[in-house]
């Protein structure tokens, strides 16, 4: 297979910061698209899998990068859903085995296949070479896994829709958050934050719940209807048995109980992160009132779409910072002290 090559930032290895390298990409073949990217998210799991952290132990060097916004600048000779100079977007996954049952119903985020979901950067693709993610001036992907970037978005603004927005999208719109439905959104980060913009547009009234009071004038401002600190005990007292959902956002130990205990008969905590042990539940506090406990990890192809047009719709972004690519071991440090609001954003330009 012929190829090229493109600069990138990588990490080449678990201890070493980022580094500009040069990295092959595929010459586009029948249902490709080559990608321009023009900006690229900083996602938390970009850090843990260059630093090793979530035992994949993968082959360095690692360029990471799964919240991309660029142009198409070529597509190969059978490609029908993007043409050149389209604004586009590519997030988690760049591939799936597209014939399991998940992949047949547009979830192949739970592809069950052989070849199973690919993900942007540190996984093996069809191919068997290494994929490499968007901090880089361009990458190329297969035509289905390539989204569409309406034109009411900066793509600076968009790129974090591709990780960040997704994975709080998908178990909103599962779990009905709508007019009526009281939704709560633990943690105001990246995904906090957009999780408070797009259940505010569904039109749910939306509860933040944060450590702390810290961010409350962003909260309301970004959409919240009510603010409360969770290091606050009265919080629970106050808010028992509210929620018809909660969204866990924070990867951090929590306390199920106190948490299940905000949740109405048949509402739903949904859990995004995973912290590194088990967390214990009382049942207890599920059976008292038919309560469910869930998970739920980014979103398929068409729900993505599906995200992005909703985005487009009500002029919805991720706030950000843009950063220069030198900058990206700083934002890092940054990021890991939750010192950011509420996405880094890599200007690929500077690569
Ligand atoms: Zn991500
Ligand atoms: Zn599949």
């Amino acid at each position: 297979m012929t190829h090229h090559t493109v600069p990138a930032y990588a990490a080449l290895s678990p201890q070493a910061p980022l580094e500009r390298i040069t990295v092959p990409r595929r010459e586009p073949g029948e249902h490709d698209i080559l990608i321009e990217i023009k900006y690229a998210g900083i996602c938390h799991s970009d850090i843990h899998t260059v630093r090793g952290e979530w035992g994949a132990g993968g082959d360095y060097p690692i360029v990471p990068g799964h919240e991309i916004a660029g142009v198409v600048s070529a597509v190969g000779a059978g490609v029908t859903r993007h043409t050149v100079g389209d604004r586009v977007g590519v997030g988690c996954f760049v591939d799936s085995c597209r014939t399991c049952e998940s992949c047949r119903a547009g979830l192949e985020q739970y592809c069950t296949g052989e070849l199973g979901m690919v993900g942007t950067y540190a996984a093996t693709g069809r191919d068997g070479r290494t994929t490499h993610g968007g901090y880089s001036t361009h990458i190329v992907v297969d035509e289905n896994y390539v989204l569409r970037i309406p034109d009411g978005i900066p793509l600076d603004a968009a790129a974090p829709l591709l990780c960040a927005g997704i994975t709080v999208y998908s178990p909103l719109a599962h779990w009905q958050a709508g007019p009526g439905k009281k939704v709560a959104v633990v943690g105001l980060g990246g995904l906090g934050h957009m999780g408070v913009k797009i259940a505010h547009a569904m039109g749910a009234e939306v509860t933040v719940l944060s450590q702390s009071l810290r961010k409350k004038d962003d909260g309301l401002r970004l959409g919240a209807d009510h603010y409360y600190a969770t290091s606050d005990p009265a919080t629970f007292t106050a808010l028992a048995g509210t929620f018809d959902l909660i969204v866990n956002t924070v990867s951090a130990d929590i306390d199920l109980d106190s948490y299940l205990s905000l949740l109405k008969t048949d509402g739903t905590l949904v859990q995004l992160g995973a912290p590194e042990k088990p967390l214990p539940i009382a049942p207890f506090a599920l059976i008292t009132r038919r309560r469910s406990f869930a998970g739920s990890m980014i979103g398929g192809i068409p729900e993505t779409q599906k995200m992005l047009d909703f985005c487009g719709e009500h002029g919805l972004g991720a706030d950000i910072e843009v950063i220069r690519a030198d900058q990206i071991n700083e934002a890092y440090e940054r990021v890991l002290a939750s010192d950011v609001r509420y996405r880094f954003v890599i200007d690929a330009a500077t690569i």
